[in-house]
């Protein structure tokens, strides 16, 4: 069975879809079974290893209104060896278009069982809001949510809302929603305030927080735009190296605590 993470922080721009593209390209590196699931209408994601997201058709859209199979929007990246199931800017319309169907928040939920036993990690982007995508995204995360921190503000507020949501969900969605790590990017080693709010984010997550920190690295910014993980890239980059140690100490974690059950 595969691991399943989301990546979510309803705060935009914190490095969630850097963080599940070059997470993802370092897993299938190492000979993991990789499914990245872009649940977020600006198919960042999709794009960034290399699809035109507006010609992505069909999409998780059609995922989660049952208009389309996992199996039938699935595509398969050989060069990165990256299953993606792909997002268009059309699911913006799917949280209205659900609004009055029961059982909304589990659609993802129920649409990748059918494919979790083909992977060893599946990660899911979430949009930049709490609305009923990151809500479909963090009822499906049955290891727990992955959530990336921005070194550059103090992030206490925004992050106490994202715990309450985390509660809400454990209340009525997915009892077993837990925090599985907390990844802080952006980090810029000449100022204080990156080292304050590392400090701050780890008294408030306390042995939640990834020892690997994600640099601000412009290499990371450009990767994108070319359609290519960092380490097919720019793999000495900082940035690189970075997101290399973050997928090493994630995957030694998970070995370490995974029993028989997720053995891959
Ligand atoms: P959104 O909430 O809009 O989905 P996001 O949380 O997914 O945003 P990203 O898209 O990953 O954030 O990052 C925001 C911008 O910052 C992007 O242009 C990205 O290329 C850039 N970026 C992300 N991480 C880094 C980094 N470590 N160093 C430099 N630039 C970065
Ligand atoms: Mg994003």
């Amino acid at each position: 069975m595969a691991r399943i993470y989301a990546i979510a922080n309803q705060k935009g721009g914190v490095g969630k879809t850097t963080t599940v593209v070059n997470l993802s390209s370092y897993l299938a590196g190492s000979g993991y079974r990789v499914l990245m699931v872009d649940l977020d209408p600006q198919a960042n994601a999709t794009s960034a290893i290399g699809y035109n997201k507006n010609e992505i058709d069909p999409s998780t859209y059609h995922l989660l209104l049952e208009q389309a199979r996992a199996t039938e929007i699935r595509l398969r990246h050989e060069e990165f060896k990256i299953d993606l199931l792909p997002s268009h800017p059309s699911l913006a319309g799917a949280e209205i278009e659900l609004v009055h169907v029961i059982g909304r928040e589990y659609r993802l939920q129920r649409a990748l069982q059918t494919i979790s036993g083909e992977y060893d990690y599946i990660l899911i982007d979430s949009p930049p809001s709490l609305g009923l995508l990151t809500l479909n995204s963090l009822t499906a995360a049955r290891d727990g949510i992955l959530i990336p921190v921005q070194c550059e503000y103090l992030p206490l507020e925004g992050l106490s809302q994202l715990t309450d949501t985390i509660y809400l969900v454990q209340e009525y969605l997915n009892p077993s929603l837990r925090i599985r790590g907390v990844m802080m990017t952006m980090y810029d080693s000449r100022t204080n305030l990156s080292r304050q709010v590392v400090e701050e984010v780890r008294r408030h997550f306390p042995n939640k927080v990834f020892r690997a920190i994600i640099p601000r690295n412009i290499r990371l910014s450009e990767a994108p735009s070319f359609g290519r993980p960092i380490n097919y890239y720019a793999p000495h980059s900082p940035g690189a190296i970075a997101y290399k140690l973050l997928a090493m100490e994630l995957l030694n974690e998970d070995r370490r605590n995974g029993g028989g059950e997720h053995a891959g």
